[in-house]
């Protein structure tokens, strides 16, 4: 019996954690940086995410737009 509360506390710390990385997820996706390019949807590296708040483009993508439009 014991034994089965644990797991069941533990499944249940797991799930919470879960929760609150897809939480975390969406407040990124719905803030003004994306965690994909919008352009080719390659993830973009958490350090220009970091380096560039409000970036929507990754690097690659990015360059090819500053040509005609700052991120
Ligand atoms: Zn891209």
């Amino acid at each position: 019996m014991a034994d089965d509360g644990d797991r069941a506390q533990r499944i249940n710390e797991q799930l919470q954690a879960d929760a609150l990385a897809t939480h975390r997820r969406k407040q990124l996706t719905a803030g003004d940086s994306r965690l994909e390019c919008i352009d080719c949807e390659e993830p973009i590296p958490q350090a220009r995410r970091i380096a560039s708040p409000g970036c929507k483009r990754c690097i690659d993508c990015q360059t090819l737009h500053e040509n005609w439009r700052p991120c």
